[in-house]
């Protein structure tokens, strides 16, 4: 078995999760990205639905790059990282701990042409970091075109409008959840995805992605 560590560990060292410089003695973030990554520190600005959310970094620098080989070119492995990290940051601004951990799942048709739902990947690794298994809740209805394409806010809130359905609703009301996914961006998939969970009953509804793709303004 530590042979076998061993050997794993010469095939495939670790890397940075952000550059992808081999690692020493870091866990999953070089020197260099440990100080200089965009992290996420002001997190006022409103999201309808949701009462609280955290992103690790905004979505500057090296974070769309390494997203890109995370989401598009199979490097799964990146969950790793992503999901260590984000879960320290998760235990840091809920100490208290939520109810039930789940995430914005992809539709049935990107996760059979990409072969694995990156979200649900980031929320094994954040459900082990926080000893909770990830409940599936949410299912999506219909393939819609990526928000990535789509230029005004509201042409993104109705792109999203009505595609997730709570496919467990006991597992919902009364709770406070804590709701995953990648990217955040404007907002409106996340917003779609609390308010089909608040119409389920949930009690509150926390967000957190490994990237915000707005710099929100300190107030
Ligand atoms: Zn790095």
């Amino acid at each position: 078995m530590i042979l076998w560590k061993w050997f794993l560990h010469l095939v495939f060292p670790p890397r940075c999760v952000l550059c992808n410089k081999v690692l020493d003695k870091e866990l999953d973030l070089c020197r260099d990205c440990r100080i200089h990554a965009p992290e996420c520190q002001n997190f006022n600005l409103k999201r309808n639905f949701i009462d609280s959310w955290l992103a690790l970094w905004y979505y500057e620098g090296k974070v769309p790059g390494s997203l890109t080989l995370y989401k598009f070119r199979g490097r799964r492995s990146k969950a790793q990282g992503y999901g260590r990290l984000l879960a320290m940051k998760i235990q840091e601004r809920y100490p208290e701990g939520v109810d039930v951990l789940t995430w914005i799942p992809v539709s049935r048709q990107r996760k059979l042409t990409r072969g694995y739902d990156q979200v649900q990947l980031l929320a094994r690794v954040v459900g082990k970091q926080l000893r909770m298994k990830p409940q599936r809740l949410l299912k999506k209805m219909r393939h819609n075109p990526p928000q990535s394409g789509i230029e005004s806010a509201a042409a993104r809130r109705a792109n999203v409008l009505g595609v997730y359905r709570v496919t467990d609703p006991g597992k919902v009301a009364g709770k406070n959840i804590l709701l995953l996914d990648d990217i955040i961006t404007t907002g409106a998939t996340a917003s779609e995805a609390a308010r089909m969970l608040l119409t389920a009953n949930a009690k509150q509804v926390h967000f957190a992605a490994v990237a915000s793709a707005r710099r929100e303004k300190n107030k």
